[in-house]
């Protein structure tokens, strides 16, 4: 474990499907409290970049530092490297079967030993957080899809994960709902979270992102603050890709 390095430092990831190479050659460093937003068309290999890291994916070549540890030695045990990441996919991140607070605490009390007692007290406290603690009892299906995705973000900083992912976490919500998990985001940047994110939110990566980094093809073509990326795009193929939003 390296304190003072990065959080996270992705060395020329490449990774193939098949005959159809998805990652090519991916470097990128992400910095303790920065929030990194990956941007990019779909199929881009967004996921697939955050599949890697969480160990969903393996590399085909390159390596995955998580604080200085080499993640992808294969002598790496998966569940530590996933017990040190929180991660929200866009769909079916709550177990249907438990309720709110059994979600949050579970890894808490399962992967790390916390006693329930004081595992429900941190849970409680991470609902008032999100704004449902009134809410803790209730099972995933009574909870709107907005507040599913909130609970799924406490679920994965129960842990206080050194990393967290999220895979647009916001694409499968009525676009009324879209706020209020986009404001938990950005509260958890306040707080601290280093945070590399895939989003088709571009307002929010304008506002939130400390670096954008616009994927296509499997490429890295443009990274650099969201006043670069958006207002002045070094690279024809981000400016294309941001005109074809419109
Ligand atoms: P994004 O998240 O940017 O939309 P993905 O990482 O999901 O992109 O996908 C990148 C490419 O990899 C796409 O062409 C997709 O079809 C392909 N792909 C993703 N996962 C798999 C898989 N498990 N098997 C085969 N192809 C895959
Ligand atoms: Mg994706």
């Amino acid at each position: 474990m390296n304190e003072s390095g990065p959080v996270l430092a992705i060395e020329g990831v490449h990774k193939r499907f098949g005959e159809h190479p998805v990652l090519r050659g991916i470097d990128l460093d992400v910095a303790k409290h920065e929030v990194v937003v990956l941007i990019g068309a779909s199929g881009s290999g967004k996921s697939t970049l955050l599949k890697t890291v969480n160990l969903l994916e393996q590399v085909d070549d390159g390596r995955i530092l998580l604080a200085g540890d080499d993640i992808t030695d294969p002598r790496a045990d998966a569940d530590a490297v996933r017990a040190r990441i929180g991660v929200v996919f866009q769909h079916y991140n709550l177990f249907p079967h438990l309720n709110a607070i059994d979600n949050v605490t579970l890894a808490d009390r399962k992967v790390f030993g916390t006693p329930r007692a004081e595992a429900e007290r941190k849970g409680r406290a991470l609902l008032e957080r999100i704004g449902l603690s009134d809410k803790a009892g209730e099972y995933p299906d009574r909870l709107s899809g907005g507040q599913q995705q909130r609970v799924a973000i406490a679920r994965a900083i129960a842990t206080d994960p050194e990393l967290l992912l999220l895979d647009e976490i916001t694409s499968a919500l009525d676009p009324q709902l879209v706020g209020e998990v986009l404001d938990l985001v950005r509260e958890l940047k306040d707080a601290g979270s280093t945070i590399v994110m895939a989003t088709h939110e571009m307002s929010f990566a304008r506002a939130v992102a400390d670096r954008v980094v616009y994927l296509k093809d499997g490429v890295i073509i443009e990274s650099g603050p969201p006043e670069q990326i958006f207002a002045h795009p070094e690279r024809e193929e981000t400016r294309e890709f941001l005109r074809r939003l419109h």
